[in-house]
């Protein structure tokens, strides 16, 4: 099954198209590496599809159903998470506060803490998370602050997990970690979209490339199509598409 097509997205802020008639696709438990240098439409896409810009044309169909217009309401709804760069956990809050926040009260009353930290418990557990429902979100390294945010997404029921250049911030034990869980995410059948710079980590995880120049495709390439060595030999003759700038 399709979880997420997007098809002919474009989108212009005064005379800039940001995007510019883009298609994309991602399978279930597929990984679809997004790569572009800077100003290439990576994050205006993402943006789109969290529902924070309305597009000009094009259509978001998620969760079996077509948008032209998603609302953040919709797009969470519908099962899109997006963990951005900048994460969006709460340091002064414990892992199981940050886990439910917002979703504390359900039809029957408030969730009690007892239930939501082992629920919490589960959720860390699902993303092999090294840290307990009590701490404090702020006392944890990177690495941890981020599953967190994934669990967080799990959650919610997330079917669309969107990682923007996730691995930025880690260090090198904590990268190997997170390509662990997006391997074991995948299998659990989420659909992945991956924003990296990151050669290796295309060839390690991806099951599909978009490259992206000036708010169009400039180069699509898939698994079994290619071996994902040929799919990364393919890319990287393109040093300036993928280059950070
Ligand atoms: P990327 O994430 O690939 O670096 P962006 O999506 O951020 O690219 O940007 C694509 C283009 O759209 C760039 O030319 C950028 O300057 C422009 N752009 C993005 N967001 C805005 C905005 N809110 N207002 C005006 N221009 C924008
Ligand atoms: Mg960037
Ligand atoms: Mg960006």
């Amino acid at each position: 099954t399709t979880n997420l097509r997007i098809s002919g997205l474009t989108k212009s802020f005064g005379g800039v198209r940001a995007l510019d008639g883009v298609d994309l696709t991602v399978p279930a438990g597929q990984v679809h590496a997004l790569l572009g240098h800077n100003g290439a439409g990576k994050s205006t896409l993402i943006k789109c599809l969290g529902g924070a810009y309305p597009p000009d044309a094009g259509t978001i169909e998620v969760g079996g159903t077509s948008y032209t217009r998603l609302t953040p309401r919709e797009s969470i709804a519908s099962g899109v998470a997006i963990i951005f760069q900048t994460l969006s956990v709460v340091d002064a809050l414990t892992v199981a506060e940050n886990i439910f926040l917002g979703q504390e009260w359900t039809r029957h009353g408030r969730i009690d803490r007892r239930a939501q930290e082992e629920v919490a418990a589960g959720l860390l557990e699902r993303v092999a998370a090294k840290c307990s429902p009590r701490d404090r979100v702020g006392d944890l390294p990177m690495g941890q602050r981020q599953l967190v945010e994934i669990a967080k997404a799990l959650s919610r029921s997330a079917a669309v997990l969107v990682l923007d250049e996730p691995t930025a911030a880690l260090s090198g034990a904590e990268t190997d970690a997170l390509a662990e869980r997006v391997e074991d995410l995948r299998t659990q059948g989420l659909a992945i979209v991956y924003v990296t710079h990151l050669l290796g980590e295309v060839e390690r995880l991806a099951d599909a490339v978009t490259v992206l120049r000036d708010g169009r495709v400039a180069h699509h390439a898939t698994v079994p199509g290619q071996t994902r060595r040929e799919l990364v030999e393919a890319i990287a003759g393109r040093p300036a598409e993928v280059a950070r700038k």
